[in-house]
């Protein structure tokens, strides 16, 4: 078995493990040959995108949720558990925020105890509705820290805070990216995120639902893109604690986006506006000039090919969802 850059094989915690990035990161690890704990609470996750894995000696799962503290032996720690769809965040705020701040302490006390390198799954939420474009890792955001979204970018930069003060105070080994919007297969079908959203709606022909006038831009990263900049972090040296921004530059409007989608299903549905949700950021993109210079990381796959295999994706749970 050969290991990334010659590392010896890992016991990897990945935290929301279940969940679309945490379980591309599974799979990842897995092949890797590493003994892969998957935790998870289930909340937004499902055990069908791990079900796969469950017959490999180097895989299992723990059904448990972050907010509670817990003792593994571990060498490495990859806390990705948190709702991520506005949808999902926002059905239960108090939760999110819970899960974000207590699990990074929960977590990075496991990370002390046993010298494990900890990884924190931030966002680009944590610059709200930027004014600054592209958006670089200096920037300290334009965050409403009352309104719907503030439990999920509020909660994320206090994980971000605690990360660094265990750094600081007791030499924790804590690194932090920032993940830009990410799409691919697993996404969940009811979260309401755009991609699912769009190819859901494509594929049956109903209404694209654009919100706003379509304008505001995001910059979608494919999710095993996504992976590799996961375990670049990791592998960094410790020296390269972040934050650093991990996501796609190639920035579209959300018009563009439902119109490329309609064309790549050869789909028959219209267009239509709806009101722009509170605090929806007008625009989105990475610098990712951190990533490329000190993990030389940078995404490679193409938005037309990554929206292509995950609209194939969807349309092969369409078919085994469909009663015959
Ligand atoms: P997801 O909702 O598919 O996955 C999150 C997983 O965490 C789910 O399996 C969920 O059940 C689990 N979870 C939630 N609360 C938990 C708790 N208290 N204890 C244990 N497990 C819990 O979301 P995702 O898109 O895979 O996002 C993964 C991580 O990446 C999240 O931390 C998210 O904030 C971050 N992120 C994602 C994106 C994106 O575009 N997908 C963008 C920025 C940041
Ligand atoms: N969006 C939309 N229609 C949808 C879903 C999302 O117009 O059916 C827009 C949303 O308002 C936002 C962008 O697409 O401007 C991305 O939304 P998503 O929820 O995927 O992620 P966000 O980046 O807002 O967290």
């Amino acid at each position: 078995m050969r290991f990334r850059h010659g590392l010896s094989k890992r016991r990897i915690l990945i935290t929301g493990g279940a969940g679309f990035i945490g379980s591309h990161l599974c799979d990842r690890m897995v092949q890797e040959g590493h003994d892969v704990i998957c935790m998870d609470n289930y909340f937004t996750g499902a055990k069908s995108n791990v079900a796969h894995l469950l017959s490999y000696p180097n895989f299992e799962i723990l059904r448990f949720d972050v907010r509670e503290p817990i003792l593994l032996e571990v060498d490495e720690i990859y806390n990705l558990a948190c709702p991520a769809s506005p949808r999902h965040y926002q059905t239960e705020p108090v939760r999110t925020v819970e899960t974000s701040v207590m699990g990074a302490v929960n977590l990075l006390r496991l990370a002390r105890e046993t010298g494990a390198v900890f990884l924190q799954a931030s966002t680009s939420e944590v610059y709200g509705d930027a004014q600054v474009q592209p958006q670089g890792e200096t920037y300290y955001g334009h965050v409403n820290p009352i309104g719907p979204r503030s439990c999920y970018d509020e909660g994320k930069r206090c994980a971000e805070t605690i990360c660094f003060d265990y750094r600081r105070q007791y030499d924790v080994q804590a690194k932090v990216v920032r993940i830009f919007n990410t799409y691919g297969p697993r996404l969940a079908p009811a979260d309401g995120r755009i991609v699912s959203n769009f190819i859901l709606q494509a594929l049956h022909n109903k209404p694209i639902t654009i919100y706003g006038d379509g304008s505001q831009t995001r910059s979608l990263c494919y999710v095993d893109d996504m992976v590799g900049g996961l375990a670049a972090m990791m592998d960094s040296p410790d020296d390269v604690a972040g934050p650093v921004n991990l996501g796609n530059p190639d920035e579209h409007t959300v018009r563009e986006l439902a119109e490329l989608i309609v064309a790549l299903t050869e789909s028959k549905s219209k267009i239509i506006f709806g009101p722009l949700p509170e605090d929806d950021p007008h625009k989105r993109r990475p610098d990712i000039s951190i990533a490329v210079e000190k993990l030389d990381w940078r995404p490679s796959i193409e938005l037309e090919i990554g929206l292509s295999r995950t609209i194939g994706y969807f349309r092969r749970q369409l078919t085994f969802d469909t009663p015959s």
